[in-house]
């Protein structure tokens, strides 16, 4: 059963701290069909319901040539999730693991990710198949799927002087 906010027997919450690191602009919204946390997928799936991704002004610029690619990767903002749960149990049978050895929305920064299908773009919006996240999801990021990308050709020698910040 998916957690709401209780603390489950062997799982050990921490003290957040007061201030935080870095402010993220959400840069749009996902709309998807599931509004509560429990009928919501655990993973997204390739064959499941295509979901919306809404990109705001101005951020909708950005969306030049992203029609480019078939697959893309999704960062999104677990925005209902609690941040304190070092430990966790996700079977509620009092065995806990650390909280970065499971893909659970209950992090100290939820972030979700999620590789979709771009089935089509209508303008500032992206249909895709794959999601899991709640309607209303805000958006962090987007990015093309990086199995889409070739490495790199090896560094050669010479190709980086000493103190090179680049
Ligand atoms: N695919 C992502 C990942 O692996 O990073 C998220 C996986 S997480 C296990 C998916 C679950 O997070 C859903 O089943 C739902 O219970 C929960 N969830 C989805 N959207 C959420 C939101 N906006 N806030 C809090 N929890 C959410």
């Amino acid at each position: 059963m998916v957690r709401l906010n209780e603390v489950r027997a062997g799982e050990q919450a921490i003290d957040l701290p007061a201030g935080s690191d870095a402010a993220l602009y959400f840069i749009g919204r996902i709309h998807t069909p599931w509004t509560d946390r429990l009928t919501c997928p655990r993973q997204g799936r390739p064959d499941g319901p295509t979901c919306r991704i809404e990109v705001f002004a101005p951020w909708n610029r950005g969306l030049d040539s992203i029609a480019e690619f078939e697959r893309l990767e999704v960062l999104y903002w677990l925005h209902e999730s609690r941040r304190d749960l070092v430990m966790q149990s996700p079977r509620s049978d009092g065995n806990a693991r650390g909280v970065f050895s499971l893909r659970t929305p209950v992090r100290p920064n939820p972030i979700g990710t999620s590789i979709v299908e771009l089935v089509k773009v209508e303008g500032s919006t992206l249909i895709v198949r794959g999601l899991d996240c709640l309607d209303g999801t805000p958006l962090i990021d987007l990015k093309p799927d990086r199995s889409l990308f070739k490495p790199l050709a090896p560094a050669q020698a010479g190709d980086f002087q000493v103190g090179d910040k680049s």
